[in-house]
């Protein structure tokens, strides 16, 4: 292969990593990551110099901050890293936990201490036990038994960079994070906002849907009250064992 064959073939393999859009909805920070990961790699080799680096990157940096604006208003789904408890719909019990994608019976876990396994991408996730290897399909936060029976996935909480953080419920706390986030979208700070987008994504409030939280607007909001905020609405458990 010559120099000039690698490097098209080299840039053809970054794009299509940067024109993942499927990755990069799902996981935005990780397809950030990779595309300047690609880059990084190419610069070493020396397949492209550092002023072209440093486009790619802005592009991949493009990418990450259009793809976060759009998830801010998207419907909330399963989170990988949430910790969510199962309560069933009919009586609202709570018959076990997810934590990090791995599941624990409330009645008390296995012979290798858990119960079940997610598996599967946003657009295909399935609960597997233990014991039957029996799939329980999962859309938005809903798990579905085979016998039709259906159960909320509560969260309670997230691990973000290795740390779980507990789901916000207070609402000035709310308010803190979402002031925070937006000024690090407006500066594009990566590293601020990565932390405070899952935390305004999982928490128990969302934003107001006839203000959008716009200034000028919120103060006479009588949707909000003029907070820029409404709890979400969401099934309490009489058990979290
Ligand atoms: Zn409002």
């Amino acid at each position: 292969m010559t120099p000039t064959e690698l490097k098209t073939a080299w840039l053809a393999k970054w794009r299509r990593t940067l024109d993942d859009g499927v990755y990069r909805m799902d996981h935005p920070e990780a397809h950030r990551v990779s595309c300047r990961l690609e880059a990084l790699d190419m610069l070493e080799a020396g397949v492209i110099d550092q002023m072209e680096k440093l486009e790619m990157d802005e592009l991949a940096d493009a990418a990450y901050w259009h793809a976060v604006e759009e998830l801010a208003t998207a419907a909330e789904g399963y989170m990988f890293g949430g910790h969510y408890d199962v309560v069933r719909k009919a009586g609202a019990v709570c018959i076990g936990r997810i934590d990090a994608n791995t599941y624990y019976s409330a009645s008390g876990p296995g012979a290798d201490g858990f119960d079940g396994k997610v598996f599967g991408t946003k657009h295909d996730l399935r609960l597997v036990f233990r014991r039957n290897d029996e799939a329980w399909p999962i859309k938005g936060l809903l798990l579905t038994a085979p016998c039709g029976e259906l159960y909320d996935l509560v969260q309670t909480a997230q691990v973000i960079n290795g740390k779980v953080y507990p789901i916000i419920c207070d609402a000035d706390a709310y308010r803190t994070v979402v002031d925070c986030a937006q000024i690090a979208l407006e500066e594009h700070d990566f590293e601020s906002y990565r932390i405070a987008r899952p935390l305004l994504v999982t928490a128990k409030f969302t934003k107001c849907a006839a203000c959008l939280d716009r200034f000028g607007l919120r103060e006479d909001c009588m949707n909000c009250a003029g907070q820029g905020f409404i709890p979400k609405t969401s099934i309490q458990p009489t058990s979290s064992a």
